[in-house]
């Protein structure tokens, strides 16, 4: 049940599912054609028809809903370097009167292997989270007035619009708040592709539990009367990582039939047989509720 949105040709027997990415079909195809397939062509057909890479995409949406999963394995399917992962608060705080040499470093090595070996040179991905930290409009004093956040936007200006071309780089921004993003980073040239990663809908909580819970059915380690499509149905508003959540309270709530606790905790002998069953879930539902998405309910 691949969705492609691109025209790409689907090897046999591959599903985005099995990459561990649920309900985020559309979004993927979607990002892998405008910002990653040009990386795919060799450099003789990039020349031949002119293309731009795009240097920058802006991920957006709520927490926990997949961003950092979609953008490292995009870059694992392109073979690139393990990604640089950066964080916007950490830049701020950590690195206050040197964040303009961190960035300076996160670009450091895309800029040699360039040099050294131009087209040739593989590609080079910094996943900067967090963004909107850095990146309260310019001249708001971001960073607690030291002006640190506005010297990291213009080193990060900077580096994307340099005079060296720095083909074999892709920044890939994530952010909770679009609108708190410098708009000059966004534009084109820049994060120009800009993707909403949003909350699943119920097919895409199905195939999110399924996926968290491809371990367990695979070790027989879940009853059959726990059903995806009937948890999707009650677990309106839940990101990915909130269904993650759910069946780890869920494992812990069959664990707990196994429990002795008295002055010390033991665990019954047939511990190895412990199975996650329908009514785990259902009190795991009572615990783990979705951050998102509630008020505005409340409020209709
Ligand atoms: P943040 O904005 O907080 O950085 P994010 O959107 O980058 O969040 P991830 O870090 O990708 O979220 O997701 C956190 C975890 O939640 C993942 O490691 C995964 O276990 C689970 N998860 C989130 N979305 C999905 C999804 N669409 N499919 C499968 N698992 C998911």
């Amino acid at each position: 049940n691949t969705r492609p949105a691109a025209n790409a040709i689907i090897q046999p027997g591959f599903k985005f599912e099995d990459m561990g990415i649920g309900g985020l079909d559309k979004e993927f195809s979607s990002i892998f054609r405008r910002a990653f397939a040009s990386r795919v062509l060799p450099p003789g057909i990039i020349q031949k028809l002119g293309i731009q890479h795009v240097k920058g995409i802006l991920l957006y949406g709520p927490p926990g809903t997949g961003k950092t999963l979609i953008a490292r394995q995009i870059g694992s399917m392109l073979n690139a370097r393990p990604p640089k992962v950066i964080n916007g608060p950490e830049v701020l705080n950590k690195y206050v009167g040197q964040s303009e040499e961190n960035i300076r470093k996160l670009f450091a090595d895309a800029e040699k292997e360039q040099k050294e070996k131009g087209d040739e040179s593989g590609l080079h991905i910094i996943i900067f989270d967090e963004l909107d930290a850095v990146c309260k409009q310019r001249g708001s004093g971001a960073g607690g007035g030291t002006g640190v956040g506005d010297s990291v936007v213009n080193q990060l200006l900077s580096k994307l619009d340099g005079v060296d071309q720095l083909n074999n780089l892709l920044l890939i921004g994530m952010t909770n708040r679009k609108d708190m993003i410098d708009e000059a980073l966004l534009r084109s040239g820049r994060l120009e592709v800009h993707m909403e990663i949003s909350l699943p809908d119920e097919s895409g909580r199905a195939q999110i539990f399924k996926i968290h819970t491809s371990r367990m059915r695979k070790d027989n380690a879940i009853e059959a009367d726990v059903n995806a499509e009937e948890i999707a149905r009650l677990t309106k508003n839940f990101s990915g990582a909130e269904m993650n959540g759910l069946v780890r309270a869920a494992s812990s709530w069959a664990m707990s039939r196994h429990f002795k606790v008295g002055s010390m905790a033991t665990v019954n002998p047939d511990v190895k047989d412990v199975k996650v069953r329908r009514e785990d879930f259902m009190m795991a539902l009572e615990e783990v509720k979705p951050l998102f998405g509630v008020a505005e309910e409340e409020l209709e």
